[in-house]
């Protein structure tokens, strides 16, 4: 068993302003390492610079601030950690997990088999560039790899990952480390504990988990929430017009968020102060009505325009 203290993590990426979604699991995260007596970071997801939203490094802790959120320790930014990343990648080459990758997305689009998330790199590059093709990303390999694992949510996750995703990048063609790198260095840290987060990244843990085992880190536990879908049925997020938080008005979200959580809010303290908010949700978390829960029925939202 795993005696380390409860250190949880909220991970935002800085493009786009905080929505419904993000919120969700920020106040899953927080109250699940807070009722476990545990500590709570932030991590702002900054090192894909071309998607980044200006102003929204900032914006982000200033939101959660005014929801009521208080992280321990500094906020922790991944463009501070990027050297250490580049020592995971030089340790995987040297160790001949990870490998250059001349494809192209459309290569491997046209040549891969459809998987459950995204076509199946075919492993052209697995065994040496082809005659003549320079590398352009690395990938890693996932031959023998063993990454199912047990979500406290949604059950044992069981799948093959050579077989249903295939070899995946971790330095990306424009240089730049991919993300699923980036977070197993940060979730591989021996402090984190538990991860939190929405269930569209479900099938990004048993990478990350992959690549920790590559690189000697210990896994956290893993715990995915269902995602809010928006009222036309799609996922809610930034792509799909997702409104941000309003800052002026935390109350009514959070209460909205509490309820999309499962959790028996009495209805009365929609307006009420913030902190009577979260002293009800202190006092009464409960995970278990989100248990093998996919999605969040829970179309309040509107689509921003
Ligand atoms: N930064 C990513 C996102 O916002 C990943 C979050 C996570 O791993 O919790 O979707």
């Amino acid at each position: 068993t795993d005696e380390r203290p409860h250190v949880g993590r909220f991970a935002p990426s800085p493009t786009g302003p905080l929505h419904f979604g993000s919120l969700l699991a920020a106040t899953a995260s927080y109250l699940q390492a807070h009722r476990a007596g545990g500590q709570w970071r932030l991590r702002i997801e900054d090192i894909d610079p071309p998607r980044e939203q200006p102003g929204a490094r900032e914006a982000i802790p200033a939101v959660l601030s005014r929801f009521g959120f208080a992280w321990d320790g500094p906020i922790q930014y991944q463009s501070d950690h990027l050297p250490c990343y580049q020592k995971a990648l030089e340790q995987l080459l040297e160790s001949g997990w990870a490998y250059p990758c001349a494809c192209t997305r459309r290569e491997v689009r046209e040549a891969g088999r459809q998987g459950p998330d995204g076509p199946i790199y075919p492993g052209t590059c697995r065994q040496g560039l082809p005659p003549g093709r320079q590398g352009r990303s690395i990938r890693l390999s996932t031959q023998d790899s063993e990454a199912s694992f047990q979500d406290s949510l949604q059950g044992r996750i069981q799948l093959d990952l050579e077989r249903d995703m295939g070899d995946f990048v971790i330095r990306r063609a424009d240089g730049l480390i991919a993300y699923h790198l980036a977070a197993a260095v940060d979730d591989g840290d021996p402090e984190i504990t538990h991860v939190v987060r929405g269930i569209d990244l479900l099938y990004s843990t048993p990478r990350q988990i992959w690549l920790m085992q590559c690189l000697g880190l210990t896994p956290p536990r893993y715990a995915h929430i269902p995602v809010a879908l928006s009222l036309d049925g799609q996922k809610l997020s930034k792509q799909t017009g997702a409104q941000a938080l309003d800052p002026e008005r935390p109350s009514p979200s959070l209460h909205q968020a509490l309820q999309a959580l499962g959790q028996a809010i009495p209805p009365e303290l929609q307006t009420a102060p913030l902190d009577e908010i979260w002293d009800w949700a202190h006092a009464n978390w409960d995970p278990a009505p989100l248990k093998g829960r996919k999605e969040i029925d829970y179309p309040v939202w509107e689509k921003g325009s």
